[in-house]
Parts: C-alpha cells; structure tokens; sequence
C-alpha cells in the first residue's frame, strides 16, 4: 500500500508553518474524530492518517528528515519505526490536548479516552538510547540487545499498585463509573462531555492499601534487556522507535515508547559518503607504473582490483554495488577508490642515483598540464 503525502493528508503547503500544520490538522482530526462517524472505518483509516502526517510535520527534525527522504526518512521496512500502528488510544494520549484548546476538555469526552472501558489510561514516557554501530553492522544490519534502565512493572502487585486482593474501595466521586459527566457549551452547540474523575483519575475505585514495593505507583525501577534489529543501512541520526518498550505506565497503563538513535563509528579505513564508500588507495611509484593486481578493503572482505598500467593519480574507481545498502529498499551505494601515488620521502643514495638515471629517459618526461575540465566535472559528480 504506497502512503499519502503527508502535506496533501493535512491538505497544507509544503512551506506551511507549525501554527498552520497545528491548524490543519485539528481540522482533519475533528471532521474524522471517531465520536462524529461512529463505525466509519475509513473515517478512522483517515483519523489515524491524519494523526500520522501531525506526528512527523509537528516535529522539526522528523520534518526535515521526510522532507529530504520522503516516508524512508521517518519510517522503516520492520515496522518498527515511529508512525506506524499508532491506536486511536495512541493518538489521545499523544495529541489529546489540540482538541482541548477548542474548549472539549482534554481526556474525556471529545477529547482523548479510551474505547473499552472509558476509563483513563495513562501511558509511560518514552526512553531514549544511542546505539553505536560500526560500518560493518550498519552493513549488515544486526540485532542488539539493549540493557535498559527503566520504570518497569511492579512484580509485587502486578502493576495494580495495591497490596493484596482486597485493597480497593469504590470511588465515591463517581461511584466507580470512572468519569462524570458535564454539560458544556462549544461552538458545536451543547455538549455533554464525559470527565475523568478527578478523584480516582478514571479507575472507578480508590486504593485502600498501597503496595509496599511501589509504594502504590504500580512500577518500579529496574532494568531489562530489550533486542532491537537494526535493519541494514542505517545512518547518523536516524531514529528507530520500538514500541511498548519505553516506561511502564502507572498502575497497569500502556507502555511508552523506546526510542533507539543510531551512531556511526568511524572505520578505520573506508569512509561513509551517504550510501558510497570511500577508499584512499595509495599506490607506490612502480605499482602506478607498471600496474597490478592491488588489495583493497570493503565491508565484505579484503579483495583485489586490476589497476592499469599508467595509471595517474587522481583517478578515481567505480566498485559498483560495493557501497551500503539503503534502508527500506533494494538499491546498493557504491565503492569509490580514489588512486594516489606515494612518493617517497627518503632515498637510499643507491635510490636516488636510479632514479637521476631514469629521470633523463624521455618515458619520465611528464605532458604539459592541459585545461581539463572533465576532472572537475569528474568531482562534482563523485561527491555532490
Ligand atoms: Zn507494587
Ligand atoms: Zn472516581
């Protein structure tokens, strides 16, 4: 299924500011809300579509990021990448406060709430880590286990923050429903709009006894040890998103969000240059000379290229499909080898009389240096 412009699903210009995205997308986001087209699946589909395109254009990196990459840049070929599979409860709890500005309250109601239960859930923050990857891995892909530090769920009570089975006592604010209803005025007309209870913040029932572990919060510190696979190609900066695996929410609520940011280590040899490889070959004196088969290092091993007779420095070769996959797709980057020739810094007085001889035979008389534009063409291309 080939995604919508994200622009074109906030129906705004690509320059549009973040008041006007904001704007926009409160407009989609209340012709499509779920409590308008009940049972409207593409009403829904829409709803999400929206929530998606906000969740990438309100953020000035994730912007930036789809703007020079498109739906690559923000979105990944596991799934596991932010903006994907967002719930209607994810769209709340994440956004539920535009609708509030226009007077709808924030959980409850128009607003935010949650389909089972119409009881709060609140949802744990997300966590960021920095996973650094060599060349090697990034080339690949690989799967690394992430040791977390985290709010995770409190084995004692099971994330209930009680202790024991008959810790709880109805709420009498609301007498255990969970919200309380309210009439109110919008520019819709009147409302009735369904609260939280402020009491029991949604739970319809009030802890009697706390855990003693948690001390009634339903989670606790901890650490736990998360696999990620990290597909091929990935670059400085990019952001993966797992989620369910960020903070454990208070008293059995939804999970946040772990957010993994890849590092680049250098390599020792090879340099990154988007999806090409770079190699600095040095050639000595006789090897440019006379050619040779020449050992080379790519992230598949050391080989061996043919390198002419003659061949002068500044050349530069094209190993393609030697480079870095992309991510998300099946093309390859390539190796670049740029050839240079080492000169000597240190003759023996033997070396030296050599080459005073061979300098006087017309073969080491260099060409004039002629206006050759085509090297410069050559850069531009190569590295722009
Ligand atoms: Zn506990
Ligand atoms: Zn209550």
């Amino acid at each position: 299924m080939t995604k919508r412009d994200y622009y074109d699903i906030l129906e705004v210009s690509k320059g549009a500011s973040q008041d006007e995205i904001k704007k926009a997308y409160r407009k989609q986001a209340l012709k499509y809300h779920p409590d308008r087209n009940p049972g409207n699946k593409d009403a829904e589909e829409k709803f999400k579509e929206a929530a998606e395109a906000y969740e990438v254009l309100s953020d000035q990196q994730k912007r930036a990021r789809y703007d020079q990459f498109g739906h690559a840049g923000v979105s990944g070929a596991n799934g596991g990448f932010s903006g994907h599979g967002m719930t209607i409860e994810d769209i709340f709890s994440q956004f539920g406060d535009i609708f509030s500005d226009f007077g709808f309250g924030g959980f409850g109601g128009f607003g935010g709430r949650t389909r089972e239960s119409g009881r709060r859930v609140s949802k744990g923050s997300n966590l960021r880590v920095k996973v650094k990857l060599t060349l090697d891995e990034i080339n690949k892909g690989v799967e690394k286990k992430l040791r977390v530090s985290k709010y995770i769920v409190c084995d004692e009570c099971s994330g209930t923050g009680a202790a024991g089975g008959n810790a709880y006592t109805t709420c009498t604010t609301c007498r255990g429903s969970g919200h309380v209803t309210r009439v109110t005025n919008t520019f819709l007309g009147q409302m009735s709009t369904t609260q939280i209870c402020p009491s029991c913040e949604g739970q319809g029932r009030i802890i009697k006894s706390k855990c003693p572990k948690c001390a009634g919060e339903g989670v606790v510190r901890g650490q736990e040890v998360i696999p990620v696979k990290i597909p091929a190609g990935v670059a400085e900066g990019m952001q993966l998103s797992v989620s369910g695996k960020g903070n454990a929410a208070r008293r059995g609520g939804i999970n946040g969000d772990l957010l993994v940011i890849i590092e680049e280590e250098e390599h020792p040899e090879l340099i990154r240059e988007g999806n090409d490889l770079l190699y600095n070959l040095n050639l000595s004196i006789a090897q440019a000379t006379l050619g040779g088969q020449i050992e080379i290092p790519t992230l598949d091993g050391r080989v061996k290229i043919k390198v002419e007779a003659g061949t002068q420095p500044g050349k530069i070769l094209r190993l393609r499909g030697k480079g870095l996959p992309e991510v998300n797709s099946y093309g390859h980057g390539d190796l670049l080898v740029s050839i240079n020739v080492w000169i000597p810094q240190h003759l023996s007085k033997e070396e030296k009389r050599i080459l005073e001889k061979l300098e006087e035979s017309p073969n080491f008389k260099p060409v004039k240096g002629k206006a050759d534009h085509t090297f410069f063409d050559r850069m531009r291309n190569y590295f722009e």
